[in-house]
């Protein structure tokens, strides 16, 4: 099962309230976010995005864009692009007041942190080692077995000065040394046994071209990179909490500014996985149609897909941070964007999957305009027109030749009301020669104009509805989770996360039926189609063929399937 989510509190804020009550930092408050450019921002970024932006706005503080780009192999220029567009659209910004970005690159770091890496070999600690990777990682150990020094742990502080100088220039290939601390190879974290600081790598960096042929670890370029920009609270995930005590040697044995780290928990959601490493494997694999796919858990796909950045902010608030992982149900996400939409998407009417009814005592050549409203919730959304004719399209499944008990929608010889139109009474069936149903007569009551009748009788149902005549044709996609496992690392031994894809994940309906005032909404505006779900013009929207997607249904569909994985 799904542990529930954790209560709204937040134990970064209360150490931030701390420092701020004791005068550590002399008041300030200056968090980052540090995202590597090797994929796009996730929903799990936006935790940590809401975290530390929202952290520093609450006390006057500031926040830092900064791109960690120690690993040239797996990053791109096309990734800053778009997680500099993700991180505004979810509304912050990283600006001073007078306009200038405190937008930073480890990589314009690299300068300082080759001279910090000088500084530790001549103070005695660190080394140039001579072990290829393989024999490093043999010498480090376990956890059960400390590590052995390497055999060049020793050698002269000249000796090193020579040969990291030389990696720098370039005269050394790949692999063949490695910069490394010197800390404690019998230390019980296996991060302290004198790990890599930098090693030779001739790779095309996207900002700084081939000026490098050496690049720091991540650890040696962190908190360095924290400390060079005056950060005060450093705050990351879980995994890193391992790493801390190397964060914290490098700093003092630099002797700079002393960011404090501060691990939280990462955003796991049901049904969906959280990892560039994964998001880029379904990408290149055709799984999705791209990082933006409206199925993807990125940022730019739930964009895409018509999610608000309010809704995403008001989730991350909802989930608390904690120091314990756990798994957050898919739905809440969900419940989040649906409350959002409530409030802000006007209703229009859609039919999806259509059947023609003609009203016979209706005049072929007159048309109606009916006054509808366009979102209760708001009453400054106003009212529309929305034509009426003697051929209307409704949904097929609010028709049922043989209605079950419960079904009050429309069946022969029964009455309902066409939203904001009049009541129509069904008197016969049009079937095709294998019996489906094709088309429907009914009748309408020119007294119920507007839904009332004046006799006061009732009717049981309400069905949406489009006049045929105005009826504008667009596709419809209708996404479902992209897995079919809650947690889609859970398959078969030997299967790899592939096997958990939902094979139904996107259903493409086409011939789709819109009121005439969708027809030129523009690519991102928000609807909700009324009794079916919110929807989003998508960005394939061409000004004679709309498209939409469905951003989420209008009820959780979740129980079931839960209660279908549940009978397996
Ligand atoms: P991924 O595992 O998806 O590749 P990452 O941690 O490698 O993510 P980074 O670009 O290094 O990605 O992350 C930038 C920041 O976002 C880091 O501080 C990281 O801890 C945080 N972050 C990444 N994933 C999550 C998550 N699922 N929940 C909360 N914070 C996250
Ligand atoms: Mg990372």
């Amino acid at each position: 099962m799904t542990p529930t989510p954790p209560e709204r509190s937040n134990f970064v804020r209360d150490i931030v309230l701390e420092d701020l009550k004791t005068g550590k930092n002399g008041g300030r408050v200056h968090t980052r976010f540090p995202p590597e450019p090797n994929g796009y921002l996730h929903i799990g970024h936006a935790k940590s995005i809401c975290l530390n932006f929202g952290l520093a706005a609450e006390f006057g503080g500031k926040t830092n864009l900064r791109f960690d780009d120690t690993n040239p192999a797996k990053e791109e220029q096309e990734y800053v692009d778009s997680i500099i567009r993700d991180v505004q659209w979810l509304g912050f910004n990283w600006l001073n007041d007078d306009g200038s970005e405190r937008r930073y690159y480890a990589s314009d770091y690299f300068g300082q942190l080759y001279q910090w890496a000088l500084q530790l070999i001549r103070q005695g600690d660190a080394f140039v080692c001579d072990l290829s990777g393989d024999e490093v990682r043999s010498y480090r150990g376990s956890l059960s077995e400390p590590g052995r020094e390497s055999p060049f742990r020793n050698r002269s502080v000249e000796d090193s000065l020579d040969l990291f100088q030389r990696m720098r220039t370039g005269e050394f290939p790949d692999g063949s040394h490695t910069l490394r601390a010197k800390i404690d190879m019998a230390a019980a974290n296996l991060n302290l046994r004198d790990p890599v600081m930098y090693r030779i790598l001739h790779a095309e960096h996207h900002r700084t071209g081939n000026d490098w042929p050496i690049y720091p670890m991540y650890d040696f370029a962190h908190g360095q990179s924290d400390s060079i920009e005056g950060i005060t609270h450093s705050i990351c995930t879980l995994e890193f909490e391992d790493h801390r005590p190397l964060y914290d040697w490098y700093v003092e044995k630099l002797g700079i500014h002393h960011p404090q780290q501060i691990e939280f928990d990462r955003l796991n959601l049901t049904y969906t996985l959280l990892s560039k490493r994964r998001l880029l494997q379904m990408v290149q694999s055709g799984i999705v149609r791209a990082w933006d796919d409206p199925r993807m858990p990125t940022i730019s796909g739930i964009r895409r897909r018509g999610y608000t950045p309010e809704a995403i902010r008001n989730f991350c608030r909802d989930l608390g941070v904690s120091k314990t992982n756990g798994t957050i149900e898919l739905r809440l996400l969900e419940h989040h964007v649906r409350e959002d939409l409530n409030k802000r998407a006007p209703r229009m009417m859609a039919v999806l999957k259509p059947l023609k009814v003609v009203i016979e005592n209706y005049a072929a050549d007159e048309t109606d305009e009916l006054d509808a409203v366009n979102n209760p919730e708001d009453p400054a959304a106003g009212m529309r027109k929305v034509p009426f004719s003697r051929e209307i399209y409704i949904e097929h499944d609010d028709f049922k030749e043989d209605p079950p008990k419960q079904f009050y929608r429309l069946s022969p010889g029964r009455e309902v009301r066409l939203r904001w139109g009049y009541f129509i009474t069904c008197t016969s069936v049009v079937k095709d020669d294998a019996g489906n149903v094709v088309e429907l007569r009914c009748t309408y009551d020119p007294e119920t104009r507007g839904g009332n009748a004046p006799d006061a009788r009732k009717v049981k149902a309400t069905i949406h509805w489009v006049s045929a005549a105005h009826a504008v044709d667009a596709e419809v996609r209708l996404y479902e989770p992209l897995f079919t496992l809650e947690n889609p690392n859970d398959t078969a031994p030997g299967e790899d996360f592939t096997a958990g894809v939902n094979p139904a994940s996107l259903e493409v309906l086409q011939n789709c039926k819109l009121e005439p005032s969708l027809a030129a909404a523009p690519a991102g505006e928000r609807f909700q189609f009324e009794r079916l779900g919110y929807f989003c013009a998508d960005i394939d929207t061409a000004p004679d063929k709309p498209v939409f997607n469905r951003t989420v249904a209008l009820r959780d569909s979740y129980a079931k399937i839960e209660k279908r994985e549940q009978k397996k």
